[in-house]
């Protein structure tokens, strides 16, 4: 039985299929840095290779100041389903 520790916080490739309306906010932790990239579902997935969310979490760098410190909230179009059809789904998202 898999213990609860070898599970990981957000496991990426879980939110494929709601790949197309939601995708990560990746911040720097560090102060006085605080840079913030976004990044869509498919491209962590594929970047991550596999990794547990949280070793991937680990390796990246800030292209800002060079530290190991970030952190990640998923993020959600919030547009209503016209505004969707009308105007596609947004850039971040669509990235491979
Ligand atoms: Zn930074």
């Amino acid at each position: 039985m898999p213990r609860l520790d070898d599970e990981p916080l957000l496991p990426l490739t879980q939110f494929l299929g709601d790949a197309d309306r939601h995708w990560l906010s990746i911040g720097c932790r560090t102060l006085g840095c605080q840079r913030t990239v976004k990044m869509g579902f498919r491209r962590a997935v594929r970047l991550a290779a596999g990794m547990r969310t949280e070793d991937w979490l680990a390796r990246l760098r800030c292209t800002a100041c060079g530290n190991r410190n970030a952190t990640l909230t998923v993020c959600a179009d919030s547009r209503n389903p016209d505004a969707i059809a009308r105007d596609g789904f947004l850039l971040v998202t669509r990235q491979e």
